[in-house]
């Protein structure tokens, strides 16, 4: 058993805390995310009642017992969430801010109330310290290195995911109609943009709309309307004539495609490993870029100041050298950009914290990665020098509300991760979480 004393005096959190990750995170005069109706996420249906004793993992507190009647929907795989009863009781330490802890919480309806409910007793409860489900603010899901994978892959997965803890998932590009994943309760929640678009023979053979210039603000357009707030661009990819990575779309091309995607209510991203698409993406408006090594001096600033995220991926950008050695015969000078992209990553992840730019975790997972490595990401963005809090809020109450997502907030969905240690003491307790809930239920 693991028991989490109650009454533990607060550790003292990093004089670092999170607050210059969470600035910058509402960007005046961005387009707004359109944010998805959550209603539709739970399902009716009630626990069964009776006095019943479940089999625990042996490892945290469970104590079950009569729940209100109701049809069971337990255990189906597409199961609903329960309403109406209390089904579970939190305690411990809740972490619903980085400062911010609270003793207990309640799931009524699959949803958070911090009010205790007036019929509690013989509910299930669990202990520990209490972290949002956390976020992989860049994955695929249904996309493996090859291309589209089908369903049954794209939900293993997710499952991967969901049972590190990562709750919420921001799909940065897939060729793969995933929308069957918003009618599981058991699964993550997924924020879609729509399908990759890159230049013609320049990106992944299979992921992506590979077009010209002259067709790009149709393809954001498009992708704008059939995403979930968020379109994906390629900014820059090895250019076979050149030799070296190069900027692919020009930059009246893309201010036009991002004008049309604010427009829409989307906000854009890209791709980008070099340095020189990252001036005039930002300057055309651009909301994040993914993976960012190409941040200089001189480029740090203007993210700084427009408040344009970066999610940097390390997990990801530690494939580069094996990437540069496979093609150093053909692309040499290709090869050794990588390798500098590669040995500065961690100073350039430090002087963009430093700077002020909001930093989100991701993994790329469903490209070259496998899914479920969430947490190597966190443990990254503390080796590049981020302060546990604050690669803690890059996972969690940052990225949540740089999504439009609610934390865990009175009467948000309960999307919640139960950990033994306080993670922003022990950040590797991550590794291993003692329960993961979602939609108010006990999942792993
Ligand atoms: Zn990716």
């Amino acid at each position: 058993m693991a028991l989490v004393p109650l009454k533990v005096p607060l550790r003292e959190v990093h004089p670092d805390s999170a607050g210059a990750a969470l600035e910058g995170t509402s960007r005046p005069g961005a387009a707004p995310p359109k944010l998805r109706d959550m209603s539709d996420e739970a399902a009716p249906g009630r626990r069964t009642g009776g006095t019943e004793t479940v089999d625990t993992d042996g490892r945290t507190t469970v104590v079950t017992g009569r729940v209100d009647t109701a049809p069971t929907t337990v255990g189906s795989a597409r199961s609903a969430v329960p309403t109406g009863g209390v089904a579970l009781h939190v305690k411990g330490r809740i972490l619903a801010g980085p400062e911010d802890v609270r003793d207990e919480l309640w799931v009524v309806g699959g949803r958070i109330t911090y009010d205790r409910p007036a019929t509690v007793r013989d509910v299930r409860t669990v202990t520990g310290w209490v972290l949002p489900g956390l976020v992989d603010a860049h994955c695929h899901v249904g996309l493996d290195p090859h291309g589209p994978v089908p369903a049954e892959i794209a939900e293993k997965q997710a499952l991967t995911d969901r049972d590190v803890g990562a709750l919420l998932l921001r799909d940065a590009g897939s060729p793969t109609d995933t929308r069957w994943v918003d009618d599981r309760a058991d699964l993550p929640k997924i924020i879609r943009a729509g399908r990759h678009i890159a230049r013609t023979r320049r990106y992944i053979r299979n992921y992506a709309h590979e077009i010209e210039p002259p067709e790009l603000v149709a393809y954001v357009a498009r992708e704008a309307r059939r995403g979930d707030g968020w379109v994906k661009l390629v900014g820059d990819w090895i250019d076979r004539g050149v030799g070296d990575l190069t900027a692919c779309w020009p930059r009246d091309v893309v201010e036009a495609a991002i004008a049309e995607a604010h427009r829409l209510g989307a906000r854009v991203t890209a791709h980008c490993f070099a340095e020189d698409s990252l001036r005039d993406l930002v300057e055309a408006g651009i909301d994040c870029i993914e993976h960012a090594t190409g941040l200089t001096e001189e480029t740090i600033p203007l993210f700084a100041e427009r408040g344009v995220a970066i999610v940097p991926t390390l997990i990801n950008i530690a494939t580069f050298p094996d990437l540069a050695r496979g093609a150093e015969s053909k692309f040499p000078r290709w090869s050794d950009h990588m390798r500098q992209l590669h040995e500065r990553r961690y100073a350039t992840v430090r002087a963009a914290y430093d700077a002020g730019i909001p930093i989100y975790t991701g993994t790329d997972a469903g490209g070259g990665l496998a899914h479920g490595l969430l947490v190597s990401e966190v443990i990254e963005l503390v080796r590049a020098g981020l302060p546990v809090v604050s690669a803690l809020n890059a996972a969690t109450w940052g990225a949540r509300d740089w999504l439009g997502r609610p934390a865990l907030d009175e009467g948000a969905p309960a999307d919640l991760v139960v950990y033994e240690e306080d993670p922003r003491v022990e950040v590797r307790t991550l590794a291993d979480p003692q329960h993961v809930v979602l939609n108010g239920r006990v999942v792993g």
